[in-house]
């Protein structure tokens, strides 16, 4: 039997924070072994919202790919390629772009709450949304056909997308004959991890992450700042843990005395402070092997380039392969 084809991807506007760690990256280093792998480095899709930031998203693609491989993504099973280096998910992309309406992009659930985060965060700034934005969904269906994904594991804030690539990959086939393979998404355990300040997701550019690559001192800012239960005023009050970012976190990195930590908070025995400084403890022991390995790396920058220049020679070659069957169905293989 044919092996699977996975494909996921990542954009370049940060570190790797612990919510894609539990929320998809962990999954991504689990079947790297089972799997045929790509992982891409969203650059182009980046600078759809991020194209006055080009300093930016240039630093997040080494950073990112020194996350990866910090996590355990191994070059010699996955595949990790950098996407701007791939002209040929750009021209399908403009190909699908006649399969989609504005209507559609529009009403993205997806699409959607970004415009409006966007706008929470940068007011007024945030409200020009531009072509390339509007339509980085469909960018997004390029890269997962470009690769034949069958299985692509990602947050569940992705779903959306994954629906709408669905759909272009239906018409297409439809259209043209049958040449596209329709992705199916993979989730984690724990789909969607919520941010420090309390949103349902944590994100790079929302100010409100743990990354895998800050420092002791950030890691103990952040917890000690993080959204508890308002209703807790003083330290002897019983509080609710299920309205507690940090008891959140306790679970999630799975704290061996969560039930302690639970009865404690829930009968006015444990003040936030202490259960915060538990959670820097406890936090800290759980980023300190990633950034062992994240050393070895940031002290290897030309490795590090490497890994990448030798996977996107390696994608652009099965998308070159996808992209010539896609012409062909299209009739616009003139010269072939
Ligand atoms: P940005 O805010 O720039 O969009 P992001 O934090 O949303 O950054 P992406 O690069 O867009 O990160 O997403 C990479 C992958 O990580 C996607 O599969 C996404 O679903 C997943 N992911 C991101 N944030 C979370 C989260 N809080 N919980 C679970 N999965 C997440
Ligand atoms: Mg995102």
């Amino acid at each position: 039997m044919e092996k699977k084809t996975i494909l996921t991807g990542i954009r370049p506007t940060g570190h790797l924070h612990i919510g894609h760690y539990f929320g998809a990256s962990r999954n991504w280093v689990k079947l790297q072994d089972k799997f045929d792998t790509y992982i891409e480095i969203a650059d182009v899709q980046a600078l759809t919202d991020n194209f006055n930031n080009p300093d930016k998203v240039r630093k997040s693609v080494q950073d990112l790919v020194i996350d990866l491989l910090s996590v355990g993504v191994d070059p010699n099973k996955a595949t990790i390629f950098l996407q701007s280096t791939i002209p040929e998910i750009a021209e399908l992309t403009v190909f699908y772009s006649n399969l989609v309406t504005i209507a559609r992009l529009e009403r993205n659930p997806t699409v959607k709450t970004e415009i409006k985060q966007k706008k929470e965060l940068f007011g007024e700034k945030g409200e020009s949304i531009t072509y390339g934005f509007l339509g980085y969904p469909v960018s997004q269906a390029a890269d997962i056909t470009a690769f034949k994904g069958n299985l692509v594991p990602v947050g569940d804030d992705q779903l959306p997308l994954l629906e709408q690539c669905r759909e272009i990959v239906r018409k297409f086939n439809s259209i043209y004959g049958k040449t596209l393979v329709e992705p199916e998404a993979y989730l984690s355990e724990i789909p969607r991890i919520k941010g420090l300040d309390g949103n349902e997701k944590m994100g790079k550019s929302l100010g409100n992450a743990i990354f895998l690559a800050d420092d002791e001192e950030t890691v103990r800012k952040k917890i000690m700042d993080a959204v508890t239960d308002p209703n807790k005023i003083k330290i002897d009050d019983k509080a609710n843990p299920d309205v507690c970012m940090v008891y959140y976190y306790h679970k999630l990195i799975k704290n061996e005395n969560l039930e302690t930590v639970c009865k404690e908070c829930k009968s006015g025995k444990r003040g936030c402070v202490a259960c915060k400084k538990e959670l820097v403890t406890k936090m800290l022991e759980f980023l300190k092997p990633i950034a062992e390995k994240r050393k070895y790396y940031e002290n290897h920058p030309e490795e590090v380039k490497e890994i990448l220049k030798e996977g996107s020679k390696k994608a652009k070659k099965v998308a070159e392969k996808t992209l010539k069957e896609v012409k062909e169905k299209m009739k616009i293989n003139y010269f072939d």
